[in-house]
């Protein structure tokens, strides 16, 4: 939060001398340019996926081996999850996913079952609500311990991954994120976009871009904030992703199994 105050006030100073010392129309220009500098600053900090500004994250793995980890956020889903499970096990993939604290707990069993066949778990808040971007760091802090503790309360270890909505990082994120002590942020260096009204086609056309050794590819089990709910693209894309992965020998291991390979 004090770097926010501190670039905007550096950007308000900047302005203002600029208004004062150069000669009206340029004065004008320089202003406009200022701002449309720091917007864009701001906005890269907050939305992309490997800025560090706000707080450090996680956005793909060392190039070096051949590893990519898939991620699923949003479930864990009735319908979808098992399907997703199904797929990766015939693939004997692993992934990491990124569940909402209020659905883990209606579905625990889900949970259980992601431990069991060797998937990572982490969390993704409790409700997953856009106040989450604005809210106070208590709010904050409340989502993303609560959720922690649902899922505590089903596997022997507590998660130790999370991943904001939408991967935004904001000021009022970071503070409340920077309480929940020892909490790793992973963010992604592809994703499918399949929260979206989409095809599996687009989805494999969007992630193949990307996959490459290190990437950490975002796609979704259950249904977030303001996303449809159909994730038969998904599905379908994901064994056409699988499959790709072992043409370009690429192996798809869960987060907490990627060691050393976490950069
Ligand atoms: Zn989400």
């Amino acid at each position: 939060m004090l770097k926010a105050f501190a670039i905007k006030g550096l950007a308000l100073a900047v302005a203002l001398a600029a208004s004062w010392l150069l000669p009206g129309g340029w004065a004008a220009l320089a202003v406009v340019l200022i701002v449309i500098a720091t917007v864009s600053f701001f906005t890269y900090a907050i939305v992309h996926p490997s800025s560090r500004f706000f707080a450090p994250v996680i956005s793909r793995l060392a190039a070096d081996k051949q590893i990519v980890a898939l991620t699923f956020d949003d479930g864990p889903d009735p319908v979808f999850t098992p399907r997703i499970l199904d797929v990766l096990a015939l693939h004997q993939a692993r992934a990491t996913f990124f569940v909402l604290g209020e659905r883990a707990a209606l579905y625990p069993e889900l949970i259980q079952r992601m431990h069991r066949e060797g998937h990572t778990v982490g969390t993704h808040t409790q409700h997953h609500t856009l106040r989450f971007h604005f809210g106070s760091p208590a709010y904050v802090q409340r989502e993303i311990e609560d959720a922690i503790a649902v899922v505590a309360g089903i596997l022997p270890t507590q998660p130790k991954l999370f991943r904001p909505p939408q991967g935004l990082r904001t000021p009022c994120f970071a503070s409340g994120w920077r309480r929940t002590r020892g909490l790793t942020c992973v963010t992604w260096s592809v994703r499918g976009l399949d929260s979206l009204q989409t095809t599996a086609g687009k989805i494999v056309a969007r992630v193949s871009k990307g996959l490459e050794p290190g990437a950490i590819v975002t796609l979704h089990d259950g249904t977030g904030l303001g996303g449809g709910t159909d994730r038969e693209p998904t599905l379908s894309a994901l064994g056409t992703l699988l499959s790709e992965c072992k043409t370009r020998g690429l192996r798809c291991v869960a987060l907490s199994d990627a060691g050393a390979a976490v950069l």
